[in-house]
């Protein structure tokens, strides 16, 4: 049909109405079609016959009007089957139709006028029974639609039925009449007929409806299914995706960074949308810092984006209350007013997915899916896969928190906290590694100990604060001055230690030695001042000098010392006699413990004398080791010893209560007779914080009269820590006690100090006396330092005297008081206490 026809729900649906309508037309013109050629030719047959009894003229009019019509109907037939019409353009159609209708019945009914010239009742009856007959025709043609039959049948017949009633004569009337009721049942039919087809068009085309929407439904339906099967495809790459994060490497070990790539590039995958960013909640959650973004297929892991809980609170607030915020249409949610003119809009953002990251219950940050263009409602799966997404994000946070604190404490418990290089603990670990590799491929290790020359005076000069930037400093040099794949470890205290693997030759280790030394002696900027250092290198080789760690390690140590013994700022390698004698110290280092426990202590006295007045003054008390084994062993073997182990402090001790249990005695016999006993003191033993509470104790538990004791103490020890030395001095007086500052000329103190030193007696040194009577330098310095005590009113005396003419010398300078061989050695204590009661005046 030309006409297309939709199809719609309703029967009574206007919609339906305008189908029927349209199809009555297409109907219409259908049969028309095939009526119009019979038509044609019923004119021609009735003109044929009527050709002799009507005028030529009128009849060829009449004939030529008829084709005319039909001509016409079958051009606007031809218009109407080749064009393809929309059921609105219908109407016009259907006019013109009807027109060419009025046309054709015009041109018929007009026989029923023309034709009366035959006037012989046959005749009449004849003509009205064709026109009877065309219009029974038509009644199957113009059925479709019963108003163009109605006016069809009237245009036909009215003309011959008013001509014939106008005759008025018996038999027209009755033809008219016969006509009219034949064009009234004709009506009829042609009514009954139209109703037929069109309650069968109306049928139709509703049915037609209900089975569109029946179709409709189903397709619907259809629609649904495909739904579901996309979104439970949506669903299969959605976990999928998480599959596959939670299979990431980089989430489970804590690796931010790789993790927020693979996470971005699953959320714009799964969620397909053009940008995601996401964002970290700062310390004080007063601020959100973007810190990774992809766009298409961009990554940028410093897009320097900030948003401020101070401009958006009401975003803050959003992240704080829910697991996801979808939002359709950023541009009418007044919650993002200032987040979207600050960063959403510039950006092209219309929609966005948030779904916020938290550990415990802080926010910690925000995984923004970004839409860009146009608003965009957001599926629930999708806010789930979001939420999913955000706690990989979580995951990934925790794990690299997790992996901080390991790394802290690995740190903690492996590196030393003032350099960050290894500790005693990693450095074992590591030269044990590197000598079992070492054995394997049969090559050297070789181990430097590195001690920083007189750090202590640092320490205690300028503080710790300066001793710790000292150590960062010789730390960092160390590791300038070796390969990459050495180890530099700190073993504490000024102590470092240097692994140098696979060591081909020695020209190496020396060379490295030499840096060492080297940048170890450039000044170390300290605020204002600098110190100037220098260290002591050192060296054992495996497997040589030791296969494991522990003996390599010790070994190094002692050649580190003997490195000190000769001069410092040097380097040593280990020998086996090293050893031997370490092996000695160690086991001095016992005995005189033993020694100590079992009181093999002895304690010899040196008499002094004031050769003006001719008598003993006092007697210096020097300690004497006397081993059962070894035999007597002087002071300058153990001392050090001794002090280098602490055992000084006890062996001093032992000393003071000593000394003042024979000063008491001696007090005693010599009935009140100016006497005094000197004691000297180590270095530690002055350090000790407990040395006034000790001498105080011994004076008072042994009852020697503090005057009679005399401390000396040397003059560089005092010059160490200048405050501290007069606040424990002063103490010592305010006892009672007397000082001595011993080797007095050897340590360069500067007239100032001296003057604020509490001391009574100066001990001029033996390199002086010995020099005094040989060289006229040494005698003037000498003299001057008589001169000095004198000026400053305090006592001296010479010490290590052992010729006259030092005495005199000695004497000439203005100094009477002496010690030394001279006048007599360091003697037991019997004998001295012998000399002191059988010669009360002793005369040279
Ligand atoms: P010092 O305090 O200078 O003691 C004097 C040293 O010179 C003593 O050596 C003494 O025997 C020696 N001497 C005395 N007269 C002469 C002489 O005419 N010529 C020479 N060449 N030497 C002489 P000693 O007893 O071997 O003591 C050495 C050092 O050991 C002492 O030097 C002192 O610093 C230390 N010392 C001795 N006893 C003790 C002690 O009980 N405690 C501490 N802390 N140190 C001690
Ligand atoms: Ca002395
Ligand atoms: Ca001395």
């Amino acid at each position: 049909m030309p006409i297309t026809t939709a199809v719609c729900p309703e029967i009574n649906n206007p919609e339906v109405q305008r189908q029927v309508r349209a199809e009555q037309t297409n109907l219409l013109f259908h049969f028309g079609r095939w009526a119009d050629l019979p038509a044609a030719t019923g004119a021609l047959v009735a003109a044929w016959l009527f050709w002799n009894d009507v005028s030529h003229v009128q009849l060829t009019a009449w004939v030529a009007c008829v084709l005319g019509a039909s001509l016409v109907r079958v051009v606007l037939g031809i218009g109407f089957s080749l064009r393809n019409i929309k059921v609105e353009r219908s109407g016009a159609w259907t006019r013109s139709y009807f027109i060419t209708t009025l046309l054709l019945a015009a041109a018929w009914g007009a026989a029923g006028v023309l034709l009366h010239q035959l006037a012989t009742p046959l005749d009449e009856a004849f003509v009205a029974l064709m026109l009877a007959t065309v219009a029974a025709v038509a009644v199957p043609v113009l059925a479709p639609r019963i108003s163009h039959y109605l006016a069809f049948v009237i245009v036909v017949l009215a003309p011959v039925i008013v001509r014939l009633l106008l005759d008025a004569q018996l038999l027209t009337t009755g033809i008219a009449g016969i006509v009219l009721l034949i064009g009234v049942f004709l009506g009829l039919l042609a009514w009954r007929a139209s109703s037929q087809i069109e309650q069968g068009l109306r049928l139709r085309f509703s049915y037609a409806g209900i089975v569109d929407e029946l179709t409709g439904e189903s397709s619907q339906r259809t629609r649904v299914e495909t739904k579901l099967r996309e979104g439970e495809e949506r669903m299969r790459r959605h976990s999928q995706s998480l599959l596959e994060l939670a299979r990431e490497a980089s989430i489970s070990t804590g690796e931010v960074r790789g993790a927020l790539h693979v996470i971005c590039e699953k959320a714009v995958q799964a969620i397909r949308c053009k940008r995601v960013s996401v964002w970290f909640m700062d310390d004080s959650s007063k601020a959100l810092r973007c810190i990774h973004l992809l766009q298409d297929t961009h990554h940028d892991s410093k897009p320097d984006l900030t948003v401020e809980y101070a401009r958006s609170p009401e975003l803050f607030r959003m992240m704080q209350e829910t697991r996801t915020c979808a939002i359709s249409d950023v541009a009418t949610d007044t919650r993002l007013q200032s987040f979207n003119a600050e960063y959403l809009r510039p950006n092209n953002v219309t929609a966005i997915l948030g779904a916020p990251f938290r550990h415990g219950q802080r926010v910690r940050g925000v995984i923004f899916h970004e839409h860009t263009g146009s608003a965009r409602e957001w599926t629930r799966d999708e806010a789930s896969f979001a939420s999913s997404l955000a706690d990989f994000v979580a995951l990934a946070i925790t794990a690299s928190d997790r992996r901080q604190a390991e790394e802290r404490f690995r740190q903690l418990a492996n590196y030393d906290r003032l350099t960050g290089l290894p500790n005693r603990a990693l450095f074992m670990d590591r030269l044990t590694q590197a000598l079992s590799k070492a054995r394997r491929n049969k090559q050297n290790v070789a181990l430097l100990f590195i001690d920083v020359d007189r750090f202590k005076n640092v320490n205690d000069s300028l503080g710790h604060h300066s001793g710790d930037t000292v150590l960062r400093t010789i730390g960092k040099r160390l590791l300038a001055c070796v390969r990459a794949g050495d180890t530099v470890a700190r073993l504490g205290g000024d102590e470092f230690t240097v692994i140098l693997e696979e060591c081909q030759n020695i020209e190496t280790v020396t060379t490295i030695c030499e840096r060492i030394l080297e940048s170890a002696t450039e000044p170390i900027l300290l605020g204002e001042t600098e110190a100037n250092l220098t260290c002591s290198i050192g060296l054992s080789l495996s497997p040589g000098d030791g296969e494991d760690a522990d003996v390599l390690l010790r070994n190094a140590d002692i050649a580190m010392y003997k490195a000190k013994e000769r001069g410092r700022n040097n380097y040593q390698f280990f020998t086996q006699d090293m050893h031997a004698r370490a092996m000695l110290h160690q086991s001095r280092e016992n005995a005189l413990r033993k020694a100590l426990q079992r009181t093999e202590m002895i304690l010899h006295y040196q008499p002094q004398f004031d050769v003006d007045r001719g008598g003993v003054i006092g007697v210096e008390a020097l300690v004497r080791w006397q081993d059962p084994e070894w035999g007597m062993i002087w002071p300058s073997e153990f001392i050090p010893l001794a002090e280098e182990t602490g055992l000084i402090v006890p062996l001093g001790q032992w000393v003071i209560r000593e000394a003042c249990l024979q000063a008491r005695e001696w007090h005693k016999a010599l009935r009140g007779r100016p006497f005094h006993l000197a004691v000297n003191l180590s270095v530690r033993q002055f350090a000790s914080s407990n040395l006034l509470d000790f001498v105080t104790t011994a004076l008072r538990e042994t009852g020697a009269p503090p005057e009679v004791l005399q401390l000396e103490i040397t003059e560089s020890l005092v010059m160490h820590d200048m405050e501290n030395s007069i606040r424990v001095l002063q103490g010592l007086k305010n006892l009672g006690v007397r000082i001595a500052l011993d080797d007095f000329g050897t340590g360069h103190s500067s007239l100032v100090y001296l003057k604020r030193l509490p001391v009574d007696v100066l001990k001029v040194d033996r390199a002086f006396v010995e020099q005094i009577a040989k060289s006229d330098q040494d005698a003037a310095i000498a003299r001057s330092i008589i001169n000095l005590a004198e000026n400053l009113d305090l006592d001296v005396i010479a010490e290590g005297v052992e010729s006259v003419a030092q005495m005199k010398q000695l004497r000439k300078g203005g100094c009477s008081k002496m010690q030394g061989y001279l006048f007599s050695m360091p003697l037991e204590k019997d004998e001295c206490d012998r000399l002191l009661r059988g010669i009360p005046d002793f005369e040279i």
